[in-house]
């Protein structure tokens, strides 16, 4: 079993100011997550480098991915080392995400920049039910719509500064090994977590 942050932002996205470097440093630290996904908006360019920096470390994972941002709302795609072609669409990008392996979630669907009930009209593998910058009402609206979808639901912090990163996380019945872990939250072998006190969920 691993635990990982599933939804990270780093100096890629315009907004975060998490390193590389920093989230490295981090993720070999942390006594129990050691898995990272990351996220940035719209672009995979970091991933090459995070992973350079990662690979030091024995005992961590950084999973490549993106969030993509359609009219519907936003989209989480892990495992994805490039891009889907433009344009971006939701069908297009889950249709992408089935075909190269990789996972489509539906992320927090009840804020700003989700797709709420729009969801529900589109394959997704998962739904990100525990944001950790989304209210205790948001991501128990999620939690629903991932039993009225039947599909497995996943947290990531979806930080955009250090001190976001790791307070909640998804535990999955896997190894340390990014396809075993891209499987398993397909078939949803996953819990959601919160740090005591960091969110109330
Ligand atoms: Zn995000």
């Amino acid at each position: 079993m691993i635990k990982a942050d599933l939804h990270i932002h780093t100096t890629y996205s315009d907004d975060s100011t998490v390193t590389p470097k920093t989230l490295v440093e981090r993720l070999s630290a942390h006594p129990s997550i050691k898995v990272a996904a990351l996220t940035d908006h719209n672009t995979i360019q970091g991933y090459q480098s995070t992973q350079k920096l990662a690979s030091v470390y024995p005992d961590i994972l950084i999973i490549p991915g993106v969030e993509i941002s359609t009219l519907q709302g936003d989209i989480v795609v892990l495992g994805a080392e490039e891009l889907p072609s433009e344009p971006w669409t939701v069908e297009s990008i889950v249709d992408f995400a089935h075909e190269n392996g990789s996972v489509s979630i539906v992320a927090h669907p009840y804020r700003e920049y989700g797709m709420g009930d729009l969801a529900k009209n589109y394959k997704f593998d998962a739904v990100e039910v525990l944001n950790g910058a989304s209210s205790p009402l948001a991501n128990k609206a999620a939690q629903d719509l991932a039993k009225l979808m039947d599909l497995p639901g996943v947290a990531g912090t979806d930080s955009h500064s250090p001190e976001d990163l790791f307070t909640v996380c998804t535990e999955v019945q896997a190894d340390l090994d990014v396809e075993e872990i891209l499987k398993a939250l397909k078939k949803g072998l996953v819990k959601v977590s919160a740090l005591r006190g960091s969110i109330h969920f």
